[in-house]
């Protein structure tokens, strides 16, 4: 299959990715969060085509994405006053919330769980394209399935050149990690996957909001996790990571001291200078912002230089440092090294 690269910003372009979706299609769909690959939520051929064309596990669920408040009303069973309150003040944005499903979407997109992810992205061009299509789009993150979400339109080609119909060049994703998941389906409600909007914020509209186990930690083997997402190896370039929980100066030595061919970092920014090995840097310290928009090309970039073995700086578990530590705990298998 020929992949047509479509720029959003030319005429006809969101026209034609949208005429593929409604033909059954995929297309390669920027959203502020990371790419999505997007097909037609009500046509279950179609939604079969993703989980081929990432290699995607068949229990691993999609997020429906709409393009107006009210298209939700007639995917879900009801819509409680939490939704609504939410959504009022999180959409459009990096928010997904998980209630029961209607009968309109297919099963495969569920995963044959009772519930389904419903997001009103904020991008302009994600709109867009979702209101052409005129249904809404089932979208997971456009990457090979086990690697890294894509975050450019040229990372999309890279996984996906040859499978799928188009990639719709949007930009680079401004947020960077996938968008946070809450269930309204449990009470109290309960934090699947951090992401954009923090916990606090979640909190600051619903009060008492859980966190799933699964958010911290690894889970055990034979594990039934809420979000089925959370039991796959996720994230993860070729190298091998392992996180460094120190300060700057004991990373910096137990690396310069460790120092091999194939080793390289994964620091925060303006530590490249203390370090004697290749260096990849994802934001500043405590600017979560920008370690969670730089964190997936960050990974990728690892092994394009052909890095083997990555020491890696990993921030607090908070704000939107907390969606940061979830996804690169993941990327590094739970791989910790303490370090006085
Ligand atoms: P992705 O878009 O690739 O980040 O994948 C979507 C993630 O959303 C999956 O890993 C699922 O675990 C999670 N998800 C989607 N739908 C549901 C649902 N109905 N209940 C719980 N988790 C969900
Ligand atoms: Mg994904």
């Amino acid at each position: 299959m020929h992949t047509l690269l479509l720029n959003a910003a030319e005429p006809g372009a969101i026209e034609e990715a949208a005429r593929i979706i409604r033909n059954g299609g995929l297309v390669g769909m920027p959203t502020e969060t990371v790419y999505g690959l997007a097909a037609n939520a009500l046509d279950a051929k179609a939604v079969a085509k993703i989980f081929e064309a990432k290699g995607r596990p068949q229990d691993n669920p999609l997020i429906v994405h709409i393009s107006a408040f009210e298209q939700i009303r007639r995917l879900v069973k009801s819509v409680p006053e939490s939704a609504e309150k939410l959504a009022k003040a999180y959409w459009p944005g990096p928010m997904t919330m998980v209630l029961e499903k209607s009968d309109l979407i297919p099963d495969i997109v569920s995963a044959g769980l009772p519930t389904v992810g419903i997001r009103f992205p904020s991008h302009p061009v994600a709109q867009a394209l979702i209101t052409a299509a005129g249904v809404p789009i089932a979208a997971p993150s456009a990457n090979r399935s086990g690697l890294p979400s894509t975050t450019t339109a040229e990372h999309v080609m890279r996984d996906m050149d040859g499978r799928i119909d188009a990639v719709l060049d949007g930009g680079t994703c401004g947020v960077g990690v996938e968008s946070t998941i809450v269930t309204l389906a449990s009470d109290p409600p309960r934090l699947l996957r951090p992401g954009g909007i923090t916990l606090e914020q979640l909190q600051a509209v619903l009060g008492r909001v859980d966190v799933d186990k699964a958010v911290l930690n690894p889970l055990p083997k034979d594990a039934k996790p809420l979000s089925p997402g959370m039991k796959y190896k996720h994230y993860s370039p070729k190298a091998n990571i392992i996180i460094i929980q120190s300060d700057e100066k004991t990373f910096a030595d137990f690396v310069n001291s460790h120092k091999a061919p194939g080793v390289a970092v994964l620091c925060y920014t303006g530590e490249e200078k203390l370090v004697d090995v290749p260096a990849v840097c994802y934001g500043g310290e405590t600017d979560y912002e920008a370690q969670a928009r730089d964190l997936f090309e960050a990974l990728r970039h690892l092994d394009d230089i052909g890095a083997k073995t990555v020491y890696a700086r990993c921030p607090e578990p908070k704000g939107v440092g907390l969606a940061v530590y979830n996804r690169l705990m993941r990327a590094a298998g739970f791989e910790v090294l303490k370090l006085a």
